[in-house]
């Protein structure tokens, strides 16, 4: 019985964490804010979410 190469190596899946779409708008300039870790939950009291937007450059925080 021959050894098979293990093909499954370059088959990893990595679960990255995609921004989202929140339904919130940016201070800024209107446009439609995104949550960028919205798998992570930070547990700081109270629960803040990192969130950017999506047309410039602004980031901040929200509560959850
Ligand atoms: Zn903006």
């Amino acid at each position: 019985m021959q050894t098979q190469p293990n093909q499954s190596v370059s088959d990893v899946t990595y679960v990255r964490e995609e921004p989202k779409l929140n339904g919130l708008h940016c201070p800024e300039c209107g446009a439609e804010l995104m949550d960028t870790t919205p798998n992570t939950t930070y547990t700081s009291h109270p629960a803040q979410m990192k969130i950017k937007c999506s047309n410039c450059v602004y980031e901040g925080w929200r509560f959850i």
